[in-house]
């Protein structure tokens, strides 16, 4: 049944091989830059192409500050805990994401709430967080209190998934209206824009992975946006293990982390921001000519929602229900194209089951439908 689908996903990559989701590419100036950066010696927590990976990534989403980070995992720890996330705390956000937000959430022993999200865009749902805060919240003193559980609202958490961008600027005017800090997860969504306003900086922080299966990579690594000045110093100096700068003296003035991203993956960063425009142009190649497949073929194909101009990142397709979606896993991979369907619900997941819920019913609906397709760039 779907072996037109697989004929011409192996059209697409021209192989007979095994096709994995996501594979990196490395056509720059990577090897180049590796090799300076040994050369330099400087391969660890400082260095040049540190510097000039923030510089860069800076400019190119039109943030004032960028901090890199070892991961995005840590990145989102830092910036919930300089929205002042503190233990006891809650952190709306989406039950329709990576684990690594929800960890985020959990390692500044704080607690996620689950709102549910659009079906279009597959990311926070502005009308079911107004309902949300409607229903269960009041602002006092300045602070969003959960009446239901008695607890402080500081942050939301929402996310681009795949790279589509969700209404964030709705979003995050309600979260202003009701004392609570913005933190962007836009992991995956570097060159994604709403309104030609780069995903990440409409968030009072925002935040990047490069992971290896993400649109560039480090090998690992994140980073930190946010136009705040102070927040930005307090970002470098959390994630540098809270040294107090001075030429030989080792004093830290609080707890700080080893968040900091090696100079020798800054090298790999610089070199694939290089290649950003190129990978996105082949991105939205590939996606358009799934688009006119699957319309042909009467298979639902996630697309950009409006407003939005998105790295279709991952590509994905919608099935009829959760049979339909099976078989399609099944027969893909049985050829030897890789699909996986879209993440477990965070609030199914057994550390995440006490959390209070919203409506969940665009995410369960999408739960059981979503897979995601090859993506890779096509060189
Ligand atoms: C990849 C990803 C992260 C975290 O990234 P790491 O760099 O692997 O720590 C966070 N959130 C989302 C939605 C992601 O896709």
């Amino acid at each position: 049944m779907f072996t037109p689908t697989v004929e011409f996903i192996r059209s697409l990559f021209n192989t007979t091989e095994f096709i994995p989701l996501h594979e990196p590419r490395f056509v720059g100036n990577e090897k180049k830059y590796l090799n300076a950066c040994i050369d330099s010696t400087f391969v660890s927590s400082v260095g040049a192409f540190v510097t000039a990976f923030e510089e860069n990534i800076a400019a190119y989403t039109g943030a004032a500050h960028a901090i890199a980070t070892v991961n995005g995992t840590s990145a989102l720890h830092i910036s919930l805990l300089l929205a002042d996330v503190k233990a006891g705390d809650e952190v709306i956000t989406q039950p329709l994401t990576f684990v690594a937000t929800c960890n985020a959430i959990s390692y500044c022993n704080a607690t996620p709430v689950f709102v549910d999200v659009d079906r279009d865009t597959m990311g926070l749902s502005p009308e079911a967080l107004q309902h949300f805060l409607q229903t269960h919240c009041e602002v006092e003193n300045f602070t969003c209190k959960n009446r239901t559980t008695g607890k402080i609202i500081k942050a939301c958490v929402p996310m681009h998934t795949f790279g589509h961008p969700c209404r964030i600027d709705a979003i995050k005017a309600l979260c202003d209206a009701y004392h609570i800090t913005v933190v962007e997860d836009a992991a995956e969504s570097l060159g994604s824009y709403r309104n030609g306003k780069h995903t990440g900086t409409f968030g009072t922080l925002g935040t990047f992975s490069f992971n290896g299966n993400k649109i560039i990579t480090s090998g690992g690594g994140g980073c930190i946006v946010t136009d705040d000045d102070t927040l930005a110093k307090k970002a470098k100096h959390l994630t540098t293990t809270a040294k107090v700068p001075h030429q030989w003296e080792y004093a830290h003035d609080e707890i700080g982390y080893n968040y900091r991203m090696p100079n020798l993956n800054a090298a790999l960063l610089v070199a694939q921001l290089e290649q950003l425009e190129m990978f996105l142009d082949k991105k939205r190649e590939l996606s358009a000519a799934y688009q006119n497949f699957f319309a042909a073929h009467e298979i639902a194909f996630v697309s950009e929602p409006p407003q939005s101009q998105s790295n279709y990142w991952l590509n994905a397709v919608i099935l009829d229900d959760r049979a339909q979606r099976d078989r399609f896993l099944e027969a893909t991979n049985a050829a030897g194209v890789m699909t996986r369907p879209i993440w477990r619900l965070m609030n199914t997941l057994t550390m995440f089951q006490e959390a209070q819920c919203g409506r969940l019913e665009n995410a369960q609906w999408l739960e059981e439908r979503v897979v995601n397709i090859p993506s890779s760039v096509r060189l």
